[in-house]
Parts: structure tokens; sequence; C-alpha cells
């Protein structure tokens, strides 16, 4: 343990910052299983993959084997625009609980999208500008991952065409001129723009759509116009490569002050913030160098990774995606209208779920309202008013630090703190108003949409 007194903010310097990405999936012993392709049902080709996504990150979709990926130099410019991301010492958290445990977050909120998600945006947007395409499609739920999108598309001068889950685009009018002002266009889904579209309104007269439907869409806006490929905010192993630069600051900032975390939380939609927080301390444990508490966090009405099952299973609700096999509630489960848009996912990160699988990870879910009081306690002692989604990150690292209170542990507590909440404020005034609140599947309504899922032969 070092004697250097442990700052509010541990900053690295510009030029500190990692310079590779870090693929957890080279350490893995035991990989994630193979992307399907949904027509065939066999291992999706290279080529396959690459009518809808663009060349080199299929390269990386794919890539099992190496474990450091060389951040392109015009990137790492970007990031430096607002990167490095600090990691904060909770001082005041731990002062109102009244803990021994020392609390770390890593604060993502500090850019315009407000979120995580331009750490994979402008990888993804660079990679279609190398390819020479003319722009890329998109969907976006809660709509961090299009802002995000629609900022790296300006920056590199590509078209950015966003499918907007309809509730979202109602409730949201303001992340929509966002996108806007950043040259995006927004369209509400399901649209009469596509078939998939089209034909989910037919089915479904009145929906305010999901994630899954708004998915293939813009998975066939990027197929049927020339010079399109589609990107994905989440879920993808690529997507955690790129958001590995979150724990690699992380992990390096805590170096310098010889922190070493023994409890790393973090919320789980797809599990990109996750994976990318974890990666390289979990790349630690499967070499056998060093142990940590690994803790997703899910919301009790979406709870992929607690309650759903491992199986292949579709990405998208119209069945265009690959296959993936990970922890799901089944592609046609409609989880309800909870207030963390971004965590409203039926299925989970293939290599999260491999790793859960293995044991090496643990996941909590947890009721929003109690997540909205951890936020409100949160927001009242760091001063930062965090997202809905970072939020269960937060309480559970509160529930961490009150159980050392009771046991009189230091624990160390490390968590992601994703993003910020200012576009959620009708959740807040939901909360606030005493109005919120906590909807939990039933078994049976778990069971009627895992039983759908795809009877996979062996593949
Ligand atoms: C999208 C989002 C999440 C969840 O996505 P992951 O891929 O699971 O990280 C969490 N927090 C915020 C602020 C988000 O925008």
């Amino acid at each position: 343990m070092s004697n250097k007194e442990i700052p509010y903010k541990i900053y690295l310097e510009e030029h500190e910052m990692p310079k590779q990405w870090y693929n957890v999936r080279a350490d893995m012993k035991k990989k994630p299983a193979p992307l399907l392709n949904p027509k065939t049902m066999q291992p999706i080709t290279a080529e396959e993959l690459e009518a809808v996504f663009c060349k080199e990150l299929v390269k990386q979709e794919l890539d099992e084997t190496n474990a450091y990926i060389d951040i392109p130099e015009e990137i790492l410019s970007f990031y430096k625009m607002y990167r490095p991301a600090p990691l904060v010492r909770a001082y005041c958290l731990e002062k109102k609980l009244g803990t021994p445990a020392k609390i770390y977050y890593k604060f993502e909120g500090n850019n315009t999208s407000g979120s995580h998600k331009l750490n994979s945006a402008i990888a993804q947007a660079y990679y279609a500008k190398q390819q020479g395409l003319k722009g890329v499609t998109t969907e976006t739920g809660a709509g961090q991952w299009g802002t995000a999108l629609s900022m790296a598309c300006a920056y590199l001068d590509l078209d950015c065409q966003v499918y907007m889950v309809k509730v979202s685009y109602e409730q949201k009018p303001f992340r929509r001129e966002v996108m806007r002002t950043y040259g995006a266009s927004v369209t509400p889904s399901p649209s009469e723009t596509t078939e998939v579209g089209r034909k989910i309104r037919a089915e479904f007269p009145g929906t305010n759509g999901s994630l899954g439907c708004a998915i293939s869409e813009a998975v066939e806006a990027a197929t049927t116009q020339e010079g399109y490929r589609y990107v994905l905010g989440s879920v993808l192993s690529q997507v955690l490569l790129h958001q590995s630069i979150i724990g690699l600051e992380a992990k390096a900032a805590m170096e310098k002050y010889d922190i070493k975390p023994d409890i790393i939380i973090g919320c789980a939609g797809g599990g990109s913030n996750l994976g990318g927080l974890i990666s390289p301390f979990m790349g630690e444990k499967l070499r056998g160098e060093a142990d940590y508490r690994f803790i997703a966090v899910e919301p009790a009405s979406c709870p992929s990774l607690t309650r759903g099952v491992y199986a292949y299973d579709y990405c998208d609700t119209g069945k265009v995606c690959p296959l993936q096999k990970m922890y799901t509630l089944g592609s046609g489960f409609m989880p309800s209208s909870s207030h963390a848009g971004g965590l409203r996912y039926h299925g989970m990160s293939s290599t999260l779920s491999e790793l859960y699988d293995q044991g090496l990870m643990e996941a909590v879910s947890v009721e929003q309202t109690s997540v909205f009081a951890a936020a409100q306690e949160f927001a009242r002692v760091e001063g930062i008013l965090p997202a809905p989604e970072s939020s269960h990150a937060i309480k559970v690292a509160m529930d961490e630090a009150l159980r050392c209170k009771e046991t009189g542990e230091e624990k160390t507590i490390l968590f992601g703190l994703t993003g910020t909440g200012y576009f959620d404020m009708y959740a807040y005034q939901r909360f606030n108003d005493g109005k919120m609140g906590d909807y939990i599947p039933t078994d049976a309504e778990i069971a009627a949409a895992t039983e759908k899922l795809p009877k996979i032969e062996k593949a």
C-alpha cells in the first residue's frame, strides 16, 4: 500500500493514455461460441458479415487471438477531446454511508453524448470512412448511442441514419434534436421506410417499438443502400474491444497510486461498458495473475443474466442479424417500459455470457425504485446527476459498501459511472412524484419468450 494521499480525481496525462485496445477473448481458454448465419444456421464467415458490417470491424469481431490491437492515430486524437476520463474517489459518498470501504468510479459522462458510447462510435465511424463508405445506419433506444454516432459521423463527414425506438423519439425530443444538430437523420421505428418496419407495424398496430425492431430496420436500410453499412453500439465483441479503453485507463490510474480494486461493478444492458471496464482486470484473472470479484447489474424488469437462458438467439426482432450464443430472455421478450432504456435489451454480449457461465463473473438484478433512490443519494453528495442506467451500478456499489460497514472490511470498490441523466428528467419526475413502479416479469412470461428460442442443430 502506498502512502501517497489519494486525490479526489485521478487523471492520466495525455501521454499515459492507452494506445492499444485489449481483447479479453485472447486470454479466454474457452472462447465465446461463434456467430451463426440466420439463413443457414452455420458459423458465419467474414465475407457474409461484410455485407452488413465494415470490413475492419468484421476482422475485429472475429479476432479471438490478438490480445492488443493498435488504436489508429485519428481515433486517439478524437479521444483526446474528451479523454482521459477521470477516475473519481467518492470520498463524499463514503462519508455519507459511513463505510470503511473505498469507493472509486470511472466517469464516462464528460462528453456531449453523455455516455461511454462515444468510445466505440468514433472507432466504428473511422473504419467506415477508411473503407470509403458514404454513411452508416443504426438504431438507438434511449438515444445515447445515436447521439454518440452522430457526433462521430459529423467529425468524419459521414452520413448517419438513425432508427430511434418510437417511444423514445416521442419522449425525448431533445435527444433527437441533438442528433439532428450533428447532421443525423432520425426516423421513429417501426417506420414505413423499410419492409421489416411495415411488417412489424401490420402485425402489432400501435406498437411503441423496441430496440430489436429498430435494429432490423437499420440493418435493412444498410443492406439496401449502396455505400452504407450497419453499426451497433453494444453487444458485439468489437464494441467491448473499443470500450476496453475504460478499463485500461482505470487500471493505469489506479496503478499510479498502487490501488487494487477488490470488487468491480458495472451496469449491463448489452454488456459493452461492463465488458470494457472489467476486460483488463479479467485478463489478469484469466492468466492467474490476480483475483477480483466482478458484478454485472441488470434491471429486474429485463434480467437476461440472472433469469435468462444460455442459448443461441437472434439479436433482433426481425431475425436478420447473426445469431449469438448468449444469456437471453428471447428475442420476442418485450421488456416493460422501465426508465433505463439503455438496459432494455433481451440478450447480452457473448463474451460476458461465457465468462458468467464459467463462474468468473457474478450478476444481480435490482428494481428501478431502489435504483433511483440510490441515484438521488449519489447526486446529492457527489454532484453528478447520473443516468438511470449508470445508477444500477451505483446502487450495487452502495450495497457492497454498506456490507463493508457491517463487517468492518476496508474493501476497494470500483464501479463504472457510464453517463449523465439530463435527458431522463421525465423518469426523475416520476420518481420525485412517487409515481414510479417496479415491474418484474413473471416466470411464465419469461418461459413464454424463451420457449420460442430457435432450435439449433449442432453448429
Ligand atoms: C447504453 C448505455 C448503457 C448500457 O449499455 P452497455 O452496452 O451494457 O454498456 C449504460 N449506461 C449508459 C449511460 C448507456 O448509454
